[in-house]
C-alpha cells in the first residue's frame, strides 16, 4: 500500500479524529499514486494515522475511512453502514423517514443515505463514493429493503472532486412522489426535485417540539419549505397559521402536503421573508409564535459579519410582532456561526425591540444527524425558543 507522510501541523487533528487530509498536508505524493488509489497516511516518525483513498483533483485528496490497517472493500462498507444502522437503533430511532448514513458523523466521509419508507437516496459526494456507487446501492437495497434507490449527486461540491452533477434512479423505478410520514405529519416528498434529497430531515424534532407550544395560538412560519412547521402547529391545534417561503415550488408542495393532512386553516405565501416582515410589522400584524428557519447565510469564515446583520434584522422584526407571551423558534444552520454568537445576536435583536425575553428551550439537529465533536462541522445546526415576558 502507498504511504502518504503527513506534515507535522496537522497530526493533532488528523490523531484526534478529524478524517480530511488537506492536499498542503502531505508531501508531495510524486508520480507513484493515482486517483482512486487506496493510500496509508502515516505521521513522519512512521506512526500509521489512517487509509482512505486518493483524488488529486479535489483540495481534500484523502478522507480517512479507518484507523485500522485494513483493506477497504464491500464487507469493510456493509460494516460502517450496519454501524450507522445500528447507532440509530441504540438511540431508539424507528421513523419511517430518517437520515440513515451521514458522511463524516458516520465515518462515512462522502456518502449520505436518506430512507423515506421503501425509497433510499444516495449521495455520492468524494471520488471513492462515486466509483462504489452502484455496489453500495446493491447494499443499501439488501439492507433498507428499498424498492428504489435514487442518486441525488446533482450537488455542487462534487464539482470539488471533478465529478459531473447527475441524479436517477439506480435500482428500480421510481414512481413519482414517496408517501411518508414526517415527524407527525403525512408528506409527499419529491426525491427527485426537492431540496437536498426532498425534506430537511435535521428539523423534524424541532418541527415536534415547537408544536407542542402552539395550542391555540397565532403561528407564522417563515421559511416554511415544504411546510413542516406550520403543518405540525396546525395539527397541534394551533388557531391560525401563516407560512411563507420564497420558492413557489415549496408553496405548492405545502398546499399539497397540508391537503394531505386536512390541515384547512393554513395560509400560504411565496415572497421574501425579510420583504415580509417588514411589511406585517408596519402593518402591525401580531403574532403568538414565529418560527425563523432560514437557509443558511454564509458558507465561509470571511462572510459571517453580513450572515450576523442578515440574522439580527429578521430576528428583531420577528421580536417586535410577538404578542406578550408570544414565542420566538429562532434557527441558524450556519456552521461557521457558533451557538454563543448565534445566541448574542438574538439577544441584540430583543434588545434593540425593547423585549426581555425568556429562553424555553434549545435545539439542535434531529438525533439522525449525529455530532462528533472531533469534526466540527458535524455541529451545524442551533435554534433557541424564547418566550417574551
Ligand atoms: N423550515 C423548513 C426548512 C427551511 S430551508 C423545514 O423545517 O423543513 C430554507 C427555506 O428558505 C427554503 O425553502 C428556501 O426556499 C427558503 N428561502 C431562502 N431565502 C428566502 C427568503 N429570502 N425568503 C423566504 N424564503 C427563503
Amino acid at each position: 500500500m502507498i504511504e502518504l507522510i503527513a506534515k507535522k501541523h496537522c497530526l493533532g487533528r488528523l490523531f484526534s479524529g478529524h478524517p480530511w487530509v488537506f492536499a498542503g498536508d502531505i508531501r508531495p505524493a510524486g508520480g507513484q499514486v493515482s486517483d482512486g488509489d487506496q493510500v496509508n497516511v502515516v505521521a513522519p516518525d512512521g506512526e500509521f494515522i489512517g487509509t482512505g483513498f486518493f483524488n488529486s483533483k479535489s483540495k481534500i485528496p484523502v478522507r480517512l475511512l479507518s484507523r485500522e490497517k485494513c483493506e477497504i472493500d464491500e464487507g469493510f462498507f456493509r460494516q460502517r453502514i450496519l454501524g450507522a444502522v445500528n447507532f440509530r437503533k441504540r438511540m431508539g430511532l424507528s421513523a419511517e423517514s430518517y437520515r440513515a448514513v451521514w458522511s463524516e458523523a458516520d465515518f462515512l466521509p462522502g456518502l449520505v443515505v436518506d430512507i423515506y419508507g421503501s425509497t433510499c437516496v444516495m449521495q455520492n459526494l468524494t471520488l471513492a463514493m462515486d466509483a462504489r456507487k452502484m455496489m453500495l446501492a446493491e447494499i443499501l437495497k439488501e439492507l433498507f429493503n428499498a424498492e428504489v434507490v435514487v442518486e441525488r449527486n446533482d450537488v455542487h461540491s462534487r464539482q470539488f472532486e471533478g465529478l459531473p452533477l447527475q441524479k436517477g434512479a439506480v435500482i428500480g423505478v421510481l414512481g413519482g412522489a414517496a408517501r411518508v410520514k414526517l415527524g407527525n405529519m403525512i408528506a409527499d416528498v419529491e426525491v427527485m426535485t426537492g431540496q437536498k434529497t426532498g425534506v430537511y430531515l435535521d428539523q423534524i424534532q424541532s418541527q415536534i417540539d415547537v408544536a407542542s407550544f402552539v395550542k391555540g395560538r397565532r403561528v407564522l412560519d417563515c421559511f416554511a419549505y415544504q411546510g413542516g412547521f406550520a403543518i405540525h402547529a396546525a395539527l397541534a391545534g394551533a388557531s391560525d397559521v401563516w407560512a411563507v417561503d420564497i420558492s413557489e415550488d415549496a408553496i405548492a408542495t405545502c398546499r399539497k402536503n397540508a391537503a394531505l393532512n386536512d390541515c384547512t386553516k393554513i395560509r400560504w405565501k411565496a415572497a421574501n421573508v425579510f420583504d415580509e416582515l417588514n411589511t406585517r410589522q408596519r402593518g402591525g400584524e401580531k403574532f403568538d409564535m414565529i418560527v425563523l428557519d432560514p437557509p443558511s447565510f454564509t458558507k465561509s469564515r470571511d462572510k459571517v459579519e453580513e450572515a450576523l446583520r442578515g440574522y439580527k434584522e429578521i430576528n428583531l422584526r420577528a421580536f417586535k410582532m410577538l404578542e406578550p407571551g408570544g414565542m420566538l423558534a429562532t434557527f441558524s444552520c450556519s456552521h461557521h456561526i457558533d451557538p454563543e454568537m448565534f445566541r448574542s445576536t438574538v439577544l441584540d435583536a430583543s434588545f434593540d425591540a425593547r423585549r426581555v425575553v425568556r429562553l424555553i428551550k434549545t435545539f439542535t439537529q434531529s438525533a439522525d444527524h449525529p455530532v462528533i465533536p472531533a469534526i466540527p462541522e458535524t455541529e451545524y445546526l442551533k435554534g433557541y425558543l424564547f418566550e417574551v415576558v
